[in-house]
């Protein structure tokens, strides 16, 4: 597969490091059947650009380069009120010189709060052009379309990014995470068995598989549901990777089987804080000095380390944790990280 030929900014200047984490695999195989557990490398793609970057930076490269081309001067995206995906693509806009509006969906009733600190406090300082709250469950489509209607009738162009940067286009940076895995595996020498990544809008989690399965990279991928379980999630992970793999002309259907996800670890609700992530975001902190976020990466890897203890991942594996960032929303939620405000059970 050949990304070169297809547009794309770039906004990494280094391949995310990927990391053996010695100190978090002790302390995880302390509580693991046997006192054995995997061993747990991390790729950081919380280091990625557009600081502090995540997972969006890579789609973006492609989706903004496809703006640019389609001539539009504002960005048009939509995402919960603590909103990673809509601060990267600000943060894109500003760096191309374009302006930039967001959708907000208030999925938790009267979540959203104008001067909420995090990834909100980061909307203002980048000085994002105008965001439109609607309610839970409102067509954000439509909603995007209303707001690119107002940007059109200023004379301006509009282009519309999805929730998550996840449609065929975005899914192409997890292509391009995929060919650099790839790449670092050979040079470190090292034999991953088994990767784990948060699903959500299924971007990632959709882009790798059809990287992996497109460069014969033969490494089984988890996904951990951050919203919904498997029978809704995985479906949606399918059509997002056949998508990537029919927009790239590979020519091949990707397996259902392909697709796995675990759900459970979201629970009580997307966003909600639980005590397992908790416990997970403290640990990676204290053994590895790693942040994570509450909303994402704190979910997915309070699902590593629960499927570790059930004894889901074989002793001494080679076990990949995809960081996907997140790290404002940690501010927005100190307390609840720190054990000093409950949180949901
Ligand atoms: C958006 C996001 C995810 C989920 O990725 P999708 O591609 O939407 O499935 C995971 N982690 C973080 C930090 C995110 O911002």
């Amino acid at each position: 597969m050949d990304l070169s030929r297809i547009p794309r900014r770039r906004y990494t200047p280094f391949a995310t490091p990927l990391e053996f984490m010695p100190n978090f695999s002790r302390a995880l195989a302390q509580g693991c059947p046997g006192g054995k557990g995997p061993n747990v490398w991390i790729k950081r793609d919380d280091m990625l650009g557009l600081f502090p970057g995540g997972n969006k930076t890579r789609k973006l490269e492609f989706l903004v380069a496809d703006a640019m081309a389609q001539g539009a001067d504002t960005l048009v995206t939509c995402g919960a009120p603590q909103s990673n995906h809509c601060r990267i693509t600000l943060a894109a806009a500003v760096k191309e010189g374009l302006r930039c509006r967001f959708v907000i969906e208030e999925r938790v009733p009267n979540s959203y709060n104008e001067d909420a600190s995090g990834n909100h406090f980061m909307f203002r300082l980048l000085g994002v052009e105008a965001i439109t709250v609607v309610p839970g469950g409102t067509s954000m489509a439509e909603a995007m379309q209303r707001v690119a209607a107002e940007v059109e009738a200023l004379g301006r162009k509009a282009y519309i990014i999805p929730g998550g940067g996840s449609n065929a286009l975005g899914g192409l940076g997890y292509v391009a995470c995929a060919q650099e895995l790839q790449q670092q595996f050979f040079e470190q020498g090292v034999s991953i068995d088994r990767l784990v990544v948060g699903s959500g809008s299924s971007g990632t989690h959709g882009g790798l598989l059809a990287g992996f399965l497109g460069n014969h990279i033969d490494i089984p991928i988890v996904g951990i549901g951050v919203s919904r379980d498997p029978a809704d999630q995985e479906p949606l992970v399918h059509k997002e990777a056949q998508a990537v793999a029919d927009l790239l002309g590979m020519q091949m259907k990707i397996p259902r089987e392909s697709v796995v996800s675990i759900g459970g670890y979201w629970q009580p609700k997307y966003s909600v804080p639980n005590p397992a992530m908790v416990e997970a975001v403290q640990m990676l902190a204290r053994t590895e000095g790693i942040p994570l976020d509450p909303v994402y990466t704190g979910k997915i890897m309070a699902g590593l380390i629960g499927q570790a203890r059930k004894g889901f991942f074989k002793p001494g594996e080679n076990l990949l944790f995809l960081h996907t960032g997140g790290l404002p929303s940690l501010h927005a939620y100190e307390r609840e990280v720190l054990g000093k405000a409950p949180v949901a059970r």
